[in-house]
């Protein structure tokens, strides 16, 4: 396949920059230039948004979302290693790179960023889940970003899309499928990775919607169901009972029987439970 830029191949870079991966940042990095740009052209249109990308490592990613025009590239990256292999990039593309070094968790980079944003990360699976979760819950509909396009462990993807009564459902799905749609686009073996992770991957695809399917305040509907799922085999009347007193009343009011389990209660009941919630 033809090369999709004329920078040095990924296995080059990291051997002249001494990128061994560590453990610790969960690096797995990604190496087919090809694969990079396919999952960025799953990012959606670039050429007319600036992309936020968590985690770039030696650039696999960032290069395939340059390649195929991205209007901008704002990359947080917590490995300062990395910097000089990504100040290449950065030259290759001129005025069309940016890249903060530091901690993703702790950087706020709307300042650097003109919408419409797109947001494309392969993250260790932690800071990833955590990073999602914050980008579902903002106060305030629509979010800052138009679209998500994240790698996950293929086991955490199946819990982003999953639905009512399988073992995957739970806070993410309910989180990710309130205010966004979600789609697994691509899956990846663990040999698509330099070192190969144990398990297989996938990416998912999220869109925000313009308003959340039904109405609910984020933090006591995340606070509801994160009780709801902590205890998933009890009963709700029991598993929810710390949330407020009369939890058997607002459970009525949204129409979900007390002896419900928390994996059967679809999108709009967890809802109608959070508005009754904070109605007190
Ligand atoms: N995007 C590259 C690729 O696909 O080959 C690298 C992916 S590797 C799985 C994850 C990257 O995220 C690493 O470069 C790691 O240093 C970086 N990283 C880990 N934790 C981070 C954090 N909290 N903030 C920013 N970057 C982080």
């Amino acid at each position: 396949m033809a090369a999709i830029d004329d920078l040095p191949p990924l296995r080059e870079v990291i051997e002249t920059h001494g990128l061994r991966a560590k453990k610790t940042l969960g690096q797995n990095f990604l190496l087919d230039l090809n694969l990079t740009a396919r999952i960025a052209r799953a990012a959606g249109d670039l050429a007319s948004s600036d992309i936020l990308e968590i985690g770039p490592g030696p650039g696999g990613l960032t290069r395939g979302l340059l390649a195929e025009g991205a209007r901008k590239v704002l990359a947080i990256e917590k490995d300062a290693r990395c910097m000089p292999a990504l100040a290449e990039i950065a030259e290759r593309y001129p005025g069309r790179l940016q890249v903060i070094e530091g901690d993703a968790l702790e950087i706020d980079p709307l300042a650097h960023l003109t919408p419409p944003i797109r947001v494309a990360a392969n993250l260790p699976y932690n800071v990833g889940t955590e990073l999602l979760v914050r980008w579902l819950t903002p106060k305030e509909w629509p979010p800052f970003w138009q679209s998500l396009t994240l790698m996950f462990q293929r086991e955490v993807a199946e819990r982003i899309v999953a639905q009512p009564g399988s073992k995957a459902y739970g806070r993410l799905a309910i989180l990710a499928q309130w205010r966004a749609s979600a789609r697994i686009v691509l899956d990846l073996p663990p040999q698509a990775f330099v070192p190969a992770p144990k398990v297989s991957s996938a990416v998912v695809h999220l869109t925000a919607l313009p308003e959340p399917r039904f109405p609910a305040d984020p933090a006591i509907l995340s606070r509801a169901v994160a009780a709801g799922f902590n205890q998933r085999r009890k009963m709700l009347r029991a598993s929810l009972k710390g949330l407020a007193p009369g939890i058997e009343d607002h459970l009525a009011a949204a129409g979900i029987a007390p002896t419900e389990r928390a994996e059967r209660v679809g999108l709009e009941q967890w809802c109608a439970l959070a508005r009754s919630l904070a109605q007190g």
